[in-house]
Formats: structure tokens, C-alpha cells, sequence
């Protein structure tokens, strides 16, 4: 690299045409099937199919040259030559698939300088250490096994502690915003995703189909056809409206098993669903209101970057990837634009990523350590409602239909999870803690008096366990660290005597004497405010 970056070479381009292309890396398999996809199939180095010819062109710089499309820097010297990092050699499947051939792959780095190049390496590492896939082992979370399946995740004892409190959470927020909870079935006939559209836009994502009983079950990908038919079951006014169904459903999509990543991209999944039904006119409104929540949760959970995607059809893709409304897209494009604009949300536009019934808007969000998630998504559904043929009766006295909202302000539980513990490398805050105290007995003759804290803390609703066992009490306090509990309490005699506890916080900070009243007070305050302090 640095005998290159000293060469000073130039970045020289060309656009060469497929035979050139082809006699240029005669010797080289795997260029030749990028030259004949972009020359034939019109096949982007991707795989993605492109609706132009593509060009086709070279960079050389001293006597190297390869298939690119750039763009590069104008010479090698421009490379800062203590700013770049050569970081591994791993294999990787040709085009991504592990049927195919296995390739040498050398990644690498570069900075504008030094310090730019330290921070981002700071930065990784960081990650590494917070990667919910190793975080979710380490503090029994999750974690998947072979004989269930990949991308399908087992929540831990702990975990579902977490998932608990997210529901408590929802369920305790969208009661307040006018939510009223439902309960679905995991398993529906086929005709009923026949006429929802998801069997013609949305097959690809589905598991394949069952038969019992001579009839054709689906699992669900999606809850929002048997929210539909509850919003059907009876005749409903323009007074009731909006119809806001919620419920914490669990859906499958198959994903194919290279595309699988711990908790990011599963196969199971339960979803922080609601669907609400409104007119016209409530539209807007509605739209913001649900915006207002992610806020509430970004407060939360101390989100302070987040930007707001508003993906679009793609008006050659009507019929086959998107309902072929041309009309009704535009409009309800313009609906959810005025809606962000006017309540002064800043948001960014994507053409062809919007749902199969209609545009929709997605949160991407960063955590603590700078990656970037898409949580969350809102989007506008103009299709189903028609096709399921729901309606309600105006003020007029006639049969109108219903726009509907898809909403999941919290996605998933297992994106969400996953991304809290990189959020908080694991350091929850108190009320999300599967653990919120530890008691730890300074020696063993202290066990009867920790077991009684233990059980008044329990008696206050805290999740407290007391450490009894043989160890010593340093490596007692270690492993409770290790799992990043966030109130320690150490009793010996003066514990004992004075009918107190010494407290030590995650974070370090320590108090000791403390009454035990006083100790139960702080946790219980601390959780019932969601605080982020310890
Ligand atoms: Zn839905």
C-alpha cells in the first residue's frame, strides 16, 4: 500500500465496450460474468436488474486495471498514508451465496488523517464489544439453536424480563393515545391473503403453505389482515372512527438464511403492531399522533438522532410490486409530505421502497455508538381496506371507505432489543434490568439477613436475587458486574445491626448505611419514572 500511495499513480478512466471488456480479463471467471450481466442481462454488478444498459468501464493507475464505475481519488498519492488500515482477509461467497465458490475478500480503511482513522478503528471496537449477538449470550437474552432453526431466536429467563416491560410500556402508552388491544391467530386460510394482496406482492416473504383438512393455511407475515376483519366485523360510524386495534403480534417472514443476523433480521418476530382507521379529514392528525409516540420513546430511551424516510412507489413497478392505483399513490404520497411537513418533521424521500399498499414512512435511528437501525415504520394503507371491503358510514348516512395506518413505533421486539443492548452495551436502565438488585453477603453468616432484604425488596416488586453461594464476596461483586446489575447491595454485621444496606451502583458511585426503606424507595421511584440514572 505504501510503495502504491508513494507511486503517485493516476486514477486513469475509461469506458470500454463488452468485447474489449471481455478480451481485457479473458483470465478471470468471475469478471466475465460481471461483463455478461451487465452486457446481456442488463444486471448490475449487484445482481440488481437495471432498466438502462449499463456502461461499461475501467480504472487503471500504473499497471493495474479493473472493472469499475469509480469514482476513485485523482491519484494513488492522495491516500494519507498513516490514515488508511488494512483490516482483514476474510472468504466470501461469490454474489453473496453460499452455493457459489468461496472468494478471498481484503477489507480495509481511509481517513482523511490520523486521527480521523483512530477514532472510526475506536469507534468499531466499541462495537464489537456492544454486538448484541455476543452482549445477548453473555447476559442470557437470547439465543438460537440449531435443532429450532436459524433467525429463530429464543428469548432467555432475562430477555423476556425485557420484552415484558416493552409491552407494559406500549400497552400502558397506546392505552393513553385512544388504543384499544386485540388478539390474533398465528395460522389463516389462504383466502383471506389472496384478497388482502399479500399472496400477489408479498409471497416471496411468506413461509410456504399447509394443508388441513383440505384447506390452505398461511402463518402470518403480517397481523394486518386479521385486524381488518375485526374492524369489519360490524357495521361501523363516522362517530367511532379512528379505530385504533393494537396488538404485540407475533409474524414470519422468511429471510434467506445469508441474509439472517442475530437479532437484526430473524425469522420470527413479534411486532408492536396497531392498525387505525380513519377518514379522510382525520388523516393528518391521526399521521402526527403517531408520530408523537416515536418521540415519546426516543425521549425514552435517549435517541437523540434519528431521521425520517419517506419511501415512495415507483410508477413503472404498479402491478407487480406495488397495487396498481397510480392515482391513489400520488394522493397518499401527498397526504403523509403535507402531514410531515406541516407538523414541521424533517424527513428525507425514497422512491421505490414504499409497502405494496401504499407509501410509508421508516425511522432510522442511531445508537449510542453511531449505528444506524431502521426501527420503526408508519405507513399509509389505501389498498386493503378496499380490497377486504371495509367501510363505515358517514355523516351523510353512505357506505364510505377507511384509509388505515400500519404503525410499529417500537418494530419488533427482537430489533428493538437488539438494538438496546448495543444502545446501552448492556447497561440497561433500572426498569428494563431482568436483575435490578443483587444482595451479597459480606461472609456466609450474613446469608439470613441478606435473604430477608431480598425478600422485602421482592415484596416491593423489585427483581432482586441474594447471592448465598461459597464464593468469596469479591467474586460475588464481580460476576454480578459481569452482569451489569445495577444495584449491589453489600450486608455485614453493621448492615446487620443497624438494619441497613451498603448499596453500590453500577456506575461506581457507593452509599453505605443505608435503611433499607430508603434503599426500596429510591429503586421503586427509579423504576416507576423509567429513569435513565441509576
Ligand atoms: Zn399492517
Amino acid at each position: 500500500m505504501r510503495q502504491i500511495i508513494g507511486g503517485k499513480h493516476d486514477f486513469a478512466y475509461r469506458e470500454v465496450s463488452a468485447g474489449d471488456a471481455r478480451r481485457l480479463f479473458a483470465d478471470q471467471p468471475y469478471k466475465l460474468e460481471l461483463i455478461d450481466g451487465l452486457d446481456e442481462g442488463e444486471i448490475d454488478e449487484y445482481g440488481n436488474e437495471v432498466t438502462e444498459k449499463p456502461v461499461i468501464s475501467t480504472y487503471k493507475h500504473d499497471t493495474f486495471e479493473d472493472l469499475c464505475r469509480g469514482p476513485h481519488v485523482e491519484h494513488t498519492g492522495k491516500i494519507v498514508a498513516d490514515a488508511f488500515r488494512l483490516l482483514s482477509v476474510a472468504g466470501a461467497y461469490w454474489r453473496g451465496d453460499e452455493k457459489n465458490a468461496m472468494l478471498q475478500r481484503i477489507y480495509g480503511t481511509a481517513w482523511r488523517n490520523r486521527k480521523e482513522l483512530r477514532s472510526y478503528l475506536d469507534q468499531m471496537e466499541e462495537a464489537r464489544k456492544r454486538d448484541h449477538r455476543k452482549l445477548g449470550r453473555e447476559l442470557e437474552i437470547f439465543i438460537f439453536e440449531d435443532e429450532v432453526g436459524p433467525g429463530l431466536p429464543l428469548w432467555l429467563p432475562r430477555g423476556s424480563v425485557i420484552i415484558e416491560e416493552l409491552e407494559r410500556l406500549a400497552k400502558e402508552t397506546e392505552e393513553a393515545a385512544g388504543y384499544e388491544r386485540v388478539r390474533t391467530p398465528h395460522l389463516t386460510k389462504e383466502d383471506l391473503f389472496l384478497r388482502s394482496g399479500h399472496l400477489d406482492f408479498y409471497k416471496d416473504s411468506m413461509y410456504p403453505p399447509m394443508e388441513m383438512e383440505g384447506v390452505t393455511y398461511y402463518v402470518k407475515p403480517m397481523n394486518c389482515p386479521m385486524h381488518h376483519k375485526i374492524f369489519g366485523s360490524k357495521l361501523r360510524s363516522y362517530r367511532e372512527l379512528p379505530v385504533r386495534l393494537a396488538e404485540y403480534g407475533t409474524c414470519y417472514r422468511y429471510e434467506q438464511s445469508g441474509e439472517l443476523f442475530g437479532l437484526m433480521r430473524v425469522r420470527s418476530m413479534q411486532m408492536n403492531d396497531a392498525h387505525i382507521y380513519c377518514s379522510e379529514e382525520q388523516f393528518a392528525a391521526e399521521f402526527m399522533r403517531v408520530v408523537d409516540l416515536y418521540k415519546i420513546y426516543f425521549d425514552l430511551f435517549d435517541i437523540d438522532r434519528y431521521v425520517m424516510r419517506l419511501s415512495t412507489h415507483h410508477p413503472k413497478k404498479l402491478g407487480q410490486k406495488y397495487v396498481d392505483n397510480s392515482s391513489l399513490w400520488q394522493k397518499t404520497e401527498e397526504m403523509v409530505r403535507r402531514a410531515m411537513t406541516e407538523g414541521n418533521v424533517p424527513f428525507v424521500e425514497e422512491p421505490d421502497e414504499a409497502a405494496f399498499y401504499g407509501p410509508k414512512i421508516d425511522v432510522q435511528i442511531w445508537s449510542a455508538i453511531g449505528r444506524e437501525f431502521t426501527l420503526a415504520t408508519n405507513q399509509v394503507d389505501f389498498a386493503q381496506p378496499e380490497r377486504l371491503d371495509l367501510s363505515y358510514i358517514n355523516a351523510a348516512g353512505e357506505r364510505e371507505i377507511p384509509l388505515c395506518i400500519h404503525r410499529a413505533p417500537l418494530g419488533t421486539h427482537e430489533r428493538t432489543i437488539g438494538f438496546l443492548i448495543e444502545h446501552y452495551g448492556g447497561n440497561f436502565p433500572v426498569w428494563l434490568s431482568p436483575e435490578q438488585v443483587r444482595v451479597i453477603p459480606v461472609t456466609s453468616s450474613h446469608n439470613d439477613y441478606a435473604a430477608q432484604v431480598e425478600e422485602r425488596l421482592a415484596g416491593a416488586g423489585v427483581r432482586v436475587a441474594s447471592d448465598l453461594g461459597s464464593d468469596r464476596m469479591n467474586n460475588k461483586i464481580r460476576q454480578a458486574q459481569n452482569m451489569k446489575v445495577p444495584y449491589m447491595l453489600i450486608v455485614g454485621d453493621r448492615e446487620v445491626e443497624e438494619e441497613t444496606v451498603s448499596l453500590r451502583k453500577r456506575d461506581g458511585a457507593r452509599q453505605n448505611g443505608m435503611p433499607v426503606g430508603a434503599f426500596v424507595e429510591l429503586v421503586t421511584e427509579c423504576v416507576a419514572s423509567r429513569a435513565q440514572t441509576l
